[in-house]
């Protein structure tokens, strides 16, 4: 009889990481968090009880997140976190070896890359790599393999990936150090130059979620609301009125970088690529597909058809979901995952 083995993938985030297990369609979303108590240096909480700690400013609690823009920084938390991570997932207590599929940015370094397997690995957990980039493909149901190729935008916390992925090859790769949370630092500081109206980064990402976009909506009515803060001037807390149109202009400087790299991108695809994007269009993932109007804008200024499947945020783990389950098939897609090269 072989080793039982059971097959675990988790999409590491900086903010949030997602969890899928090869026998469940279902995914499980925890904080990428990690308490350690400040004199034993001994983990104490996991996840949302670890994320509840961090506000509370105990000074015998440290809070750690493992990962800063998409890849690990604190190699050591990673490892920790993991192995909750893959303790909360296992169902086959039969199992002597777990084999765990990890998502690595395409932009990370050699150096780095080669940590994920060296120093989260232990005695009972397998680490296996897949590049983020293939994922997201995979989980937009594109076919990787395939001679045309396919054009994927990921916009996630930290980063934003742009790739073209042929023959099961990455054939280009444009990455920015700019994303969500920039966007949310933004808000804040404009807020806080044109207003002197004071919010934090929670208030400024809500008011993205809720009321941010790249371009106007013909078929929605935009409608003045209340956020929450201090007023500078004053020194007390109050609230003012902001329009969607106030957080578009603020966020503008972002959305124009993204779409310049993405511009920059295509034009440097060899023909058939770029063909390929002018007939198909591209693909949007990551949270920030979510801000609204980024098919009117590109379609109407630059008339690229956008397409964004259903919950972007998900597309990396049902990618990763699909290479758990027919690993044959996209054997070659771990193996130049875990080679070191990068472009
Ligand atoms: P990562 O892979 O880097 O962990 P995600 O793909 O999960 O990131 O995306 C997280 C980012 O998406 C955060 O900056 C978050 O604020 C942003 N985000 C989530 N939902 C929305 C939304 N509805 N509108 C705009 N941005 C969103
Ligand atoms: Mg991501």
């Amino acid at each position: 009889m072989g080793l039982i083995r059971e097959r675990i993938a988790i999409d590491l985030g900086t903010a949030y990481s997602i969890v899928a297990h090869e026998k469940s369609k279902n995914f499980w979303r925890v904080p990428s968090s990690i308490a350690f108590h400040a004199l034993t240096r001994l983990p104490v909480a996991y996840g949302e009880a670890a994320k509840e700690m961090a506000g509370k400013g105990s000074e015998k609690i440290n809070v750690v997140r493992p990962l800063r823009d998409g890849v690990i920084c604190d190699f050591e938390a990673a490892g920790q976190y993991l192995t909750y991570l893959v303790n909360q997932a296992r169902r086959n207590p039969l199992a002597l070896q777990v084999s765990v599929l990890v998502c690595v940015p395409w932009g990370a370094t050699p150096v780095e890359t080669k940590s994920y397997k060296d120093r989260i690995e232990n005695m009972r957990t397998h680490v296996r790599l897949i590049r983020e980039p293939f994922a997201a493909a995979l989980g937009c149901d594109l076919d990787v393999f395939s001679p045309e190729g396919c054009t994927v935008v990921d916009i996630g916390g930290g980063t934003v990936e742009i790739s073209t992925i042929a023959y099961g090859h990455m054939i280009h790769c444009s990455s920015l150090r700019q994303a969500g949370n920039a966007m949310d630092q933004l808000i804040a500081d404009r807020m806080l130059r044109t207003r002197q109206f004071e919010i934090g980064l929670t208030t400024a990402e809500e008011v993205k979620m809720a009321r941010g976009s790249v371009a106007s909506d013909p078929n929605i009515m935009e409608e003045a609301f209340e956020i929450f803060g201090l007023d500078r001037r004053s020194g007390f807390p109050r609230r003012t009125t902001i329009t969607s149109e106030d957080i578009r202009g603020f966020l503008e400087p972002i959305t124009q970088t993204i779409e310049n790299k993405l511009i920059e991108h295509i034009n440097v695809l060899p023909p058939e690529f770029r063909s390929q994007v002018e007939s198909k269009g591209i693909y949007m993932v990551g949270g920030g597909a979510l801000l609204r109007g980024w098919k009117i804008r590109l379609e109407r200024d630059f008339g690229i058809k956008v397409n964004i499947p259903e919950d972007p945020q998900l597309a990396v783990i049902r990618g990763m979901q699909k290479v758990l389950k027919h690993r044959s098939r996209y054997k070659s897609l771990v193996k130049i995952s875990e080679s070191e090269m990068t472009n």
